[in-house]
C-alpha cells in the first residue's frame, strides 16, 4: 500500500479510528496463523485493517498443523500472531518456544490477570463456559456439579466428547487442579461408566443427542447452544425448548471456563503490528464481535454481551489461573487414557 492510498483509507475511516483509540496507526502487513474456525471473525479482521492500514494475511489450519508448521519454519517463520482456542494448545505453543512475551500496558490493563499466561506469551480474548445441558423431559434431577456426572443415577445418559478433544482435556486438567489427580481419575472412570454412547462428534452433536433422545445429559461449550438460539442449527434449534442447562458448581469452584486467545510469534517479522493487533482484539469493538458474532463471553470486564448469550443467565465462573490448568495437560491425557475414555 502506498502512502497516498493509506492516507485516503485513513480519512475514510476517521470514525472507526475514534472508536479504537488504543490502536496505533501503522503501515504494513501482519501474518496471522489462526485456527479460529468462525466465519464471523471476518469483521474482526477487516475493521483492524480499516483502522490501521495493516493488511492481514491469514494462514488458517487446525491448531496442531499450525504449531507443526511454525516449528518447521523455525527462525524463518513469517508468523506474526498465533491465534487459537483452548488454554492447553496455547500453553503447548508457548512451551515449544513458538511465542514470545509481550509487554503491553493495554493488554495488562484490559485482560484480567487470570486470563493471561504468567510470562505474557499468550492472552485470552474471549471466554466460553463448558457447562451441562440436559433433556428436560427425561431428566428430573440434572447434575448440578461436574462431579455428579460420575453419579450412578446418570448411568447410560452422559454424552461427552472424546479424550482426543482439547475441550475434554482442558476440563480434566482443571479438575486435577481443584480435586487432585486421584479423585479426578475416579471421576473420569465414573463418567465413562455412565456414557450413553462412545464419545463422538462435536459439541453441537452432543446437543443433538439431547434432542434425539439418545442422551440425557451432555457437556458443551455455551456458544454452541447460544448459536442455536440466535440462528437455525440443524437438529437443535427446532427443539431448543427441550434443552435445559446447568452452570455447574455454583456453590463451589464455579463453571469451567476456557478461552480463545493468542500471542506474538517467537520470530515475528512484523512485531509491532502483531502487538497492535492483540491490543485491537482487546478493544471494546473487537470484544463485542466475539459476543455478537460467535456467542462468546468477552474477556474484558464490562463489555456488553449479545442477547443469545445473555439468555443463558448470570453465573459464577471458575476464575482459576489458566496457567495452572495448562500445566496439567499431560496428566489429564494420562488420566483419560487410564479411565478408558475413548
Ligand atoms: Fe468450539
Amino acid at each position: 500500500m502506498t502512502n497516498a492510498t493509506l492516507r485516503i483509507t485513513l480519512l475514510a475511516t476517521a470514525t472507526a479510528l475514534m472508536a479504537l483509540p488504543q490502536v496505533a496507526v501503522a503501515e504494513g502487513e501482519l501474518n496471522l496463523y489462526s485456527s479460529r474456525h468462525y466465519d464471523t471473525d471476518e469483521r474482526l479482521y477487516s475493521d483492524f485493517t480499516e483502522a490501521t492500514g495493516i493488511t492481514i494475511n491469514r494462514i488458517e489450519g487446525n491448531a496442531d498443523e499450525l504449531i507443526t508448521r511454525m516449528q518447521a519454519e523455525g527462525a524463518n517463520s513469517p508468523a506474526d500472531v498465533f491465534l487459537t482456542v483452548d488454554t492447553v494448545r496455547l500453553a503447548r505453543a508457548a512451551e515449544l518456544g513458538l511465542l514470545q512475551p509481550t509487554e503491553s500496558g493495554v493488554l495488562e490493563a484490559r485482560i484480567p490477570a487470570y486470563l493471561q499466561d504468567d510470562q505474557n506469551r499468550w492472552f485470552g480474548f474471549s471466554q466460553r463456559s463448558r457447562i451441562l445441558f440436559y433433556d428436560k423431559e427425561a431428566v428430573e434431577n440434572p447434575p448440578m456439579t461436574y462431579e455428579a456426572l460420575a453419579d450412578p443415577q446418570y448411568k447410560g445418559m452422559v454424552c461427552i466428547r472424546s479424550s482426543t478433544n482439547v475441550y475434554t482435556q482442558n476440563i480434566v486438567a482443571a479438575l486435577i487442579e481443584h480435586l487432585g489427580a486421584e479423585p479426578t481419575k475416579e471421576w473420569a472412570t465414573g463418567v465413562v461408566a455412565n456414557f450413553a454412547r462412545a464419545p463422538q462428534g462435536g459439541d453441537t452433536d452432543q446437543l443433538r443427542g439431547l434432542v434425539s433422545g439418545e442422551c440425557g445429559v451432555a457437556m458443551s461449550n455455551t456458544y454452541y447452544f447460544a448459536r442455536a438460539v440466535r440462528k437455525s442449527v440443524d437438529g437443535v434449534s427446532d427443539s431448543i425448548d427441550k434443552i435445559g442447562w446447568v452452570f455447574p458448581n455454583q456453590n463451589s469452584i464455579g463453571a469451567h471456563m476456557n478461552i480463545s486467545g493468542g500471542g506474538v510469534a517467537a520470530h515475528a517479522p512484523n512485531r509491532e503490528n502483531a502487538v497492535a493487533f492483540l491490543e485491537y482484539l482487546a478493544s471494546d469493538q473487537a470484544q463485542q464481535y466475539f459476543s455478537s458474532g460467535n456467542d462468546e463471553y468477552p474477556a474484558v470486564p464490562g463489555v456488553g454481551i449479545s442477547e443469545s448469550v445473555a439468555k443463558l443467565g448470570i453465573f459464577r465462573p471458575d476464575t482459576i489461573d489458566l496457567s495452572s490448568i495448562a500445566a496439567n495437560a499431560g496428566e489429564a491425557q494420562a488420566i483419560l487414557n487410564e479411565a478408558g475414555w475413548e
